[in-house]
């Protein structure tokens, strides 16, 4: 078949971050592309992930501003939280960003067809509402992740982060299942916002992957914030009284306890059921990830994966540079090669922490000797607002380049220094280096030049 009696060069199955980026750089080189998607453009990071949870995080931040206002001199008389209003805010920007996303496949003449595909072999996909079959030359599968729902009796009665958006009201009790990124991003949005929150987790770890003394320091000012922990607890189940209230039964615990609200997040699962991907010989992974080269390509060559579906690294930035590298190398002739070394990353928790590079346990295994340096401080902002919460920041050092290895921190706006200072890190830049650097006064980044 030459290449123009494919209906289309690129078929790409899920309009999220990383398909959106491939249809629109792929269409930009000149190819024919269509893009199926299922729910809503945009994809989990848009609509139902990072940017709506990134807004609930700045809603429910007034409550500590507002406790902070009287130290300023403002008299603030009386204040509400009305949960609709911030959440229909909420929405209506997803759909701002949802109509943006749709605009730039427009613009980019991508097709676009809001229906389920399912692959019916190498060459072709059928849309499932139409029922239509198309052929393309190339396939893109980029249809991200699902929360993992595990088998417990009364699942049915828990919500994930698919539905935490478009909760009714604000529960004034939450129990959530799990200790990792959503756990404990929605754990500190419930609890400002004034819920009585219980974190419950199967292990005794919390953010499995960072800095062990950031995490401590997480979960000690967080139990300070009122959030309750209960580690080494898998659920036995849940029951949904006739009053709606959910009694959450624990494996070896006497008591349930009562909530308003379950949400689960225990992991997302890369979507790859029902996709007929079998009918192209394509090879999947032991959880259902679909098996990639550096090159994104997988074992059927005409079939390519990006994002949370091949379960790399299960993060927006991370599939949008997959989509891009994708299209630059097939449709564009570029040799690029994604570079996974010192991705920076945040959990959004109150405080939030944000870490590059390894963990101090793990450089030691990498690297053998390190050098630690650490600053434990309080935020000028804590202090004045009488907050006995502390910052804290930990740099890691190859002791025999001087090389920065790794920065951890946990404290206001952590996410924001990070970013900035993992370029440093990504350049290979040294302990002099951030020494020579004259501070920035009076600010919390300031002590990445101060460690001593
Ligand atoms: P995580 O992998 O972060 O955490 C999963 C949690 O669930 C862990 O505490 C884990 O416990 C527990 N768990 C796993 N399996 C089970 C099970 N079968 N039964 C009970 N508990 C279980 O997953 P999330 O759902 O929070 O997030 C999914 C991914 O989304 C993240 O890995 C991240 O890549 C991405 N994300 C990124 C964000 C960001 O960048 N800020 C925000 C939100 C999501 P244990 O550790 O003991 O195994």
């Amino acid at each position: 078949m030459s290449d123009a009696q494919f209906d289309y060069d690129l078929f790409v199955i899920g309009a999220g971050s990383g398909g959106v980026r491939a249809s629109r750089i792929a269409a930009g080189y000149g190819a024919r592309v269509a893009v199926a998607e299922e729910y809503r453009i945009g994809g989990t990071c848009v609509i139902r992930g990072c940017v709506p949870k990134k807004l609930l995080v700045y809603g429910s931040h007034f409550a500590e501003e507002l406790q902070d206002a009287a130290n300023y001199g403002w008299t603030v008389e009386k204040t509400t939280f009305d949960w609709p209003t911030l959440r229909d805010a909420v929405l209506r920007d997803v759909d701002r960003l949802n109509s943006a996303y749709t605009s730039t496949l427009e613009t980019h003449h991508v097709d676009r067809f809001l229906e389920r595909a399912t692959i019916t072999g190498p060459n072709s996909v059928r849309l499932s509402a139409s029922g239509r079959e198309i052929t393309a030359k190339t396939i893109l599968v980029a249809t991200g992740a699902w929360p993992v729902m595990p088998e417990f009796e009364g699942s049915e009665h828990c919500i994930t982060s698919n539905e935490v958006f478009h909760l009714e009201q604000l529960p004034r009790r939450v129990v959530i299942s799990g200790a990792g990124y959503i756990a404990l991003e929605f754990a500190g949005i419930f609890n400002a916002l004034g819920s009585h929150v219980t974190v419950v987790n199967r292990s005794e770890t919390l953010l499995r992957g960072y800095d062990e003394a950031l995490r401590d320091r997480l979960l000690q000012i967080t139990m300070a914030r009122g959030i309750q922990y209960r580690f080494n607890c898998p659920f036995e189940k849940v029951v949904k009284r006739e009053d709606g209230v959910l009694e959450v039964w624990l494996k070896g615990q006497p008591d349930p306890i009562l909530a308003d609200q379950v949400m689960v997040a225990t992991g997302r699962k890369p979507n790859t059921d029902g996709l007929g991907l079998e009918n192209a010989g394509v090879t999947l992974g032991d959880k259902g990830q679909i098996v990639v080269d550096e090159r994104a390509q997988t074992s059927c060559p005409s079939i390519y994966a990006v994002g949370d579906v091949t379960d790399r690294v299960q993060l927006t930035p991370v599939a949008i540079r997959e989509g891009q590298a994708f299209a630059d190398r097939v449709f564009g002739g570029k040799h690029t090669v994604i570079d996974y070394s010192c991705i920076p990353s945040a959990v959004f928790s109150q405080p939030p922490l944000a870490g590059v590079g390894p963990t101090e346990g793990q450089a030691r295994n990498l690297y053998g000797s390190i050098k630690v340096y650490s600053s434990d401080f309080r935020p000028m902002k804590n202090i004045f607002g009488h907050r006995p919460e502390r910052g804290l920041y930990k740099m890691i050092v190859d002791a025999a380049t001087d090389k920065v290895l790794a920065l951890h921190m946990i404290g206001p706006d952590a996410p924001e220094i990070l970013q900035a200072a993992a370029i440093a890190v990504k350049a290979g830049l040294t302990k002099a280096d951030f020494d020579a650097t004259v501070a920035l006064h009076p600010s919390m980044a300031e002590e990445l030049v101060l460690m001593k």
